[in-house]
């Protein structure tokens, strides 16, 4: 009984103020970061084999590349934890046409009806109408997964807060996105980042490597603080030396046009026996 009476006695007033509990918007001046937390309103969300990225800024949600077709399981379960609805995403910047950076557009398209930004020179091949510039592997292990390119961009152009940069060589129309103000750089696969380095991605998976590496040139001559790859950690700091020394140490490669497998389908000069084998 006595415990009774103790249990509904007025707490003393010098009990502490409880907060009401805060939601994952109230809790900081910064956005909720959907991924693992890279840097203010940036997340990284790690697929199957690439990483894709979600970026939030001045009320937009950008995601960068949605990794292989079949894979938004990850995305999906990194915006539920965030707290933030998918249908947030308002644009999905594809850094070049490989499936595993844009094989899951289609899907998050319908899902947010998000609009798909692409470099011009890959928008043919992304919208399954034009050849693929890909390893000969990957073309067969990975049937096309076409989305319809809202935004076909060049080179200079601005999508959001970004400065898209061309970066042709992986593919013809890749492209980096960069962030002047916040000098954070969205690389895709024009590089890609390990503890040795930045580095070209496999020999075999770009279209031209000569190419790519003047465009690795290009991107150190940027002022960079982060730098995000599809593939490889990510870096956070100082990346201005790190794209420095790559581009100088690329640039003293020998020619090596020939490694390449990643011509387009029926390319005949590329691998002229492998072409009758490839899907249709
Ligand atoms: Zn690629």
């Amino acid at each position: 009984m006595g415990a009774f009476v103790a249990a509904t006695t007025t707490p003393p007033a010098t009990s502490p103020p409880v907060s009401p509990p805060k939601s994952p918007s109230s809790s900081s001046s910064a956005v909720p970061i959907v991924g693992t937390r890279l840097v203010d309103g940036l997340g990284r969300v790690r697929g199957p084999l690439a990483s894709s990225y979600v970026f939030r800024e001045g009320g937009k949600t950008y995601l960068i590349d949605t990794g292989f077709p079949g894979a938004a399981t990850p995305l999906r379960q990194a915006f539920r934890s965030a707290g933030v609805p998918l249908r947030e995403v308002t644009d999905i910047l594809l850094t070049h046409q490989h499936p595993d950076h844009m094989g899951g557009a289609a899907y998050l398209r319908w899902v947010t009806n998000a609009k798909v930004a692409c470099h011009a020179m890959d928008a043919p091949a992304v919208e399954g109408r034009g050849p693929r510039l890909a390893p000969f592997v990957i073309r067969v292990l990975f049937p096309r997964h076409p989305v319809h390119v809202d935004h076909v961009l060049k080179d200079g152009d601005t999508v959001g807060p970004f400065t898209v940069i061309g970066t042709p060589g992986h593919t013809l129309g890749s492209v980096a996105y960069y962030h002047s103000e916040r000098k954070i750089l969205f690389a895709g696969d024009a590089l890609v980042s390990s503890s040795k380095g930045l580095d070209l991605p496999s020999r075999y998976s770009n279209f031209d490597p000569d190419t790519a590496i003047d465009s690795v040139e290009r991107l150190a001559a940027l002022d960079v603080r982060s730098i995000f790859c599809g593939h490889g950690r990510p870096v956070l700091t100082n990346a201005g030396p790190l794209l420095h020394e790559a581009a100088r140490r690329l640039s003293k490669m020998p020619e090596h046009k020939w490694w390449t497998l990643a011509g387009p389908e029926g390319h005949p000069e590329t691998h002229p026996d492998l072409g009758a084998l490839l899907p249709k």
